[in-house]
């Protein structure tokens, strides 16, 4: 029996292992001329890859650290060794460790608060929180707006949410962000390089676990395939590309909500994927390449954070052993779109302005790549959708539910790890696992 996969992300990707483990038939169909979706890498010296996508991941992400183990993929920790820049307007020189030098009890009551939310949501159902109807109605920049009260803690607010989210705080639903910190593990968890969601990294880069997941599914992969349209009838569905109709008895769309909305449905589901107010998240990753990391010569570990942009964070990305140096640079939430608008001259210009000015000294970059994930037609924003008010009321409660024989993938359906490589490969594995259990291999629905 065949099954057809939309999208060769990790989701669609882990979905299509899965089931031709199980012995379907598998065709996967993906819109770019490369798998991946938003892991993607790119070259800084030759061989030596870093991620213009997803980068860091934690102990608590089990799937993603059992496929690099079956993949004899190897982890290196995040650099964060060394002393933090700060441009926070009062708040600016350098510091040892990540705290920034704003009003600690201003920060400590942030993100207090912020935890406090987080614990109050239902994480597994995030709409079935008791006060959810409450707590979608209103942004989180209505939230900041009523709840906090000191100028360091409302500076700091929208740079913390773009770095954990890449949101605008207009753009997404106060209990949205609860969800989100909460899925991701909690605020200390998620904000947290040692330990903590970003302690690692793929050596090499991520987007080598979808390029080695293709490699086992060799000849069943179909790329420069954007799917158009999904018409399902009594017998099975038909799946609609500019290369023709395929038939099959089941699908996986592992797409982005936005992006599984722009595929015509016959019949339509009953809620689409994405509502109203839901918004693509917006990042761009600038990566300014050095002949080695200069700043660690400085004491430096190449942290920094700034309230101006364009790159409103920088990490130290470089390479173990690849004698380049690279410094990452987000930028995020509605700087993002401003960012993302400039020609590409002027783009270069403002970054490497910004990383002289938060590294003194630091020469001229060998190079810089910059990743638009804002504009990317088939991403619509990174690092995942942002769920609006009113979105996790409405759509939360049919989120995975199959629509008859199409079932729903992509990192955008899983409670656990929500946004994030982890929720991507966890939502692959359940759509295979509801297949498998739905259909046996002739075909026939149970
Ligand atoms: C800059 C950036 C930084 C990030 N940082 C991190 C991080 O540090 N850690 C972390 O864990 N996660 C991070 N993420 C998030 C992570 O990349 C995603 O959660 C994950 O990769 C999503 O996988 P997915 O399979 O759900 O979706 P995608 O990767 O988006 O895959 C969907 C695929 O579907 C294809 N497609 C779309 N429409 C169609 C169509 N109509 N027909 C056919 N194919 C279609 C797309 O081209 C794409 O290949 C980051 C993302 C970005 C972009």
């Amino acid at each position: 029996m065949r099954v057809v996969v939309v999208g060769a992300g990790l989701a669609g990707l882990t979905a299509a292992s899965g089931l031709v483990e199980a012995g379907f038939e598998v065709t996967v169909l993906e819109a770019r001329d490369r798998v991946g979706g938003r892991t993607h890498g790119v070259e800084v010296a030759p061989g030596s890859w870093v991620d213009a996508g997803a980068a860091y991941l934690g102990g608590q992400h089990t799937a993603l650290l059992a496929l690099l183990d079956r993949l004899g993929l190897k982890t290196v920790p995040t650099t964060v060794t060394g002393d933090s820049r700060f441009a926070l307007g009062a708040g600016t020189g350098t510091r040892p460790g990540r705290f920034p030098p704003l009003s600690a009890v201003a920060l400590g009551d942030l993100f207090d608060q912020l935890d406090d939310l987080a614990r109050r949501v239902r994480v597994d159902a995030p709409w079935l929180t008791p006060d959810a109807a409450e707590l979608d109605t209103r942004t989180a920049a209505d939230w900041a707006q009523r709840n906090l009260t000191h100028p360091d803690a409302r500076l700091f607010f929208p740079l913390f949410l773009g770095e954990m989210m890449a949101a605008d705080p207009a753009d997404v639903s106060v209990l949205h962000m609860a969800f989100y910190l909460r899925s991701g593990g909690g605020l200390s968890y998620l904000n947290a390089f040692e330990g903590g969601a970003q302690d690692s990294r793929v050596d090499g880069g991520a987007h080598q676990v979808c390029e080695q997941l293709a490699a086992r599914l060799a000849g069943r992969i179909r790329l420069t395939t954007p799917v158009r349209a999904i018409h399902q009838d009594a017998d099975g569905v038909t799946v609609h590309t500019a290369g023709g109709p395929i038939r099959c008895a089941a699908v996986v769309v592992a797409v982005p909500p936005l992006l599984a909305d722009a595929i015509e449905h016959r019949p339509a589901p009953p809620v689409n994927r994405a509502g109203d107010r839901t918004a693509p998240g917006c990042a761009v990753k600038v990566q300014l390449i050095y002949p080695r990391p200069l700043w660690r010569e400085h004491g430096l570990s190449g942290w920094s954070v700034s309230a101006t942009g364009p790159l409103l964070s920088t990490v130290d990305d470089s390479p173990p052993d690849a004698g380049v140096g690279v410094l990452t640079g987000f930028v995020t939430g509605a700087e993002a779109h401003r960012f993302a608008a400039l020609p590409a001259a002027e783009q270069r210009a403002e970054a490497t302005a910004q990383a002289v000015r938060l590294f003194p000294g630091l020469a001229a970059p060998l190079r810089i790549e910059i990743t638009d994930w804002v504009s990317a037609r088939y991403s619509r924003g990174c690092y995942a959708a942002l769920f609006g008010p009113g979105d996790w009321v409405r759509l939360g409660p049919r989120l995975t539910t199959p629509h008859l024989r199409v079932h729903w993938a992509g990192t955008e359906t899983s409670t656990a790890y929500f946004g994030l490589m982890e929720g991507a490969i966890r939502s692959g594995h359940r759509a295979a696992a509801e297949i498998r259990l739905r259909t046996d291999l002739s075909g026939r629905s149970r």
